[in-house]
């Protein structure tokens, strides 16, 4: 029997099993087996950096996976430029990352976490948790388990949702060409219904996202392709930007991310991180940051005598950073509100 099964290997599931095998617990790290989809997330706040360093994550390997970016090229309500100046822990990298969720569990994996790669479909509860793998029929107990399972959220069926307005990501891989612009700052730009972000990975890709209202849009009619289209027409910036890189060869999905959370975040031998306990709108720029902070948090938590008011108190923590979340993206939102159209206003910031 492991002492923690943590469910999901993105940035929270990595961190809290590398922090939890660092003290020498046993602990399985269960996650999909990559498909080779590409994964949303590419411009990672600076003090993500130290986080890497914690989990010693290598230096070289991590060279490879990330640039830094030198700006935010805004186009909210006007145009304008602001720098990283490394002050206040305000720069930042851009990275492709599937890679560096790759080499956080390989960082998790040296630290004696146990990595395997499957999909959990069925859990009981007797006194610790059984999962099982569907695929091959195996099985594993454990003490404690962790979800990290990010938006599905689909480890415990306890974590009642609680969401906050209606926003979803259309996300596009472009291969970046030979003449492609220098991509390395990211690009935000507002229009009536929706905003969006651009920038280049590593990778030689440019990641071009339109955050825009599904419900809205259907209201409106035309597909997701008429929508993107109807972006762009809208949206000079962005619309330059991806023309004159000229693309090809694309990956296209949507994803939600509208800001939401559990209402409890622990319960009786389980805790949810990272995405799976809350989850915020892009706009913060923040959300690896933040799931790796509440990965190290909660095993900080479990790794102490009191675990049951040491992880209320984590769960106070993760909920008053997401009240205070609302309120600053409602000013962010707000700050376009002559671009934004009243109904994208009301249906993406409810009162
Ligand atoms: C479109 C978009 C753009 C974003 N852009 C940025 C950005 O630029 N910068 C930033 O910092 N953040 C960004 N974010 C937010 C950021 O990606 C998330 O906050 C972060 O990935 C959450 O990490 P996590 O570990 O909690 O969950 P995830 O990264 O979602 O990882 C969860 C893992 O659990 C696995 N899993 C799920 N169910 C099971 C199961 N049953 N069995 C096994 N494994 C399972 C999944 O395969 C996945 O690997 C963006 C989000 C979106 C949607």
């Amino acid at each position: 029997m492991y002492d923690f099964a943590v469910v999901g290997g993105g940035p929270a599931g990595s961190a809290a099993a590398h922090r939890l095998a660092t003290e020498g617990a046993s602990v399985a790290l269960i996650d999909k087996p990559e498909q080779g989809h590409n994964r949303p997330g590419e411009h990672i706040s600076g003090s993500v950096a130290n986080a890497l360093q914690t989990m010693a994550v290598s230096a070289i390997d991590l060279e490879a996976q990330i640039e830094p970016s030198p700006a935010i090229v805004s186009h909210w309500e006007y145009l304008r430029v602001i720098p990283y100046d490394g002050a206040d822990g305000r720069t930042a990298f851009n990275t492709t990352r599937a890679e560096l969720n790759a080499l956080m569990r390989k960082s998790a994996r040296r630290a004696g976490a146990k990595i395997i790669d499957h999909v959990v479909r069925a859990i009981s509860n007797d006194g610790g948790w059984r999962l099982s793998f569907p695929q091959t029929g195996d099985c594993l107990t454990a003490r404690f388990l962790v979800d990290a399972t990010g938006r599905s959220r689909s480890m415990v069926p306890q974590q009642e949702t609680i969401r906050s307005g209606d926003l979803a990501a259309c996300t596009v891989w472009f291969e970046k060409s030979d003449d492609a612009p220098n991509d390395k700052a990211l690009i935000i730009e507002a229009f009536s219904g929706g905003w969006w972000s651009v920038c280049g990975t590593p990778a030689n890709q440019t990641v071009a996202v339109m955050y825009f209202s599904p419900r809205l849009s259907r209201q409106q009619g035309g597909n997701v392709y008429d929508w993107w289209e109807r972006g762009l027409e809208h949206s000079p910036l962005v619309r330059h930007t991806l023309n004159a890189a000229h693309f090809s060869d694309c990956d296209f999905r949507v994803f939600p991310c509208y800001p939401t959370r559990s209402k409890i975040t622990c319960g009786v031998n389980w805790v949810a991180i990272g995405d799976a306990a809350v989850a915020y709108d892009p706009i913060c720029g923040q959300g690896v940051k933040y799931s790796i902070e509440s990965g190290f948090r909660a095993a900080e938590a479990l790794l102490c005598g009191s675990t049951d008011s040491a992880l209320n108190h984590y769960n106070d923590i993760l909920i008053d950073r997401y009240d205070d979340h609302l309120e600053k993206r409602k000013i962010v939102y707000l700050d376009a509100e002559s671009v934004f159209s009243p109904d994208f206003l009301s249906i993406s910031i409810p009162n």
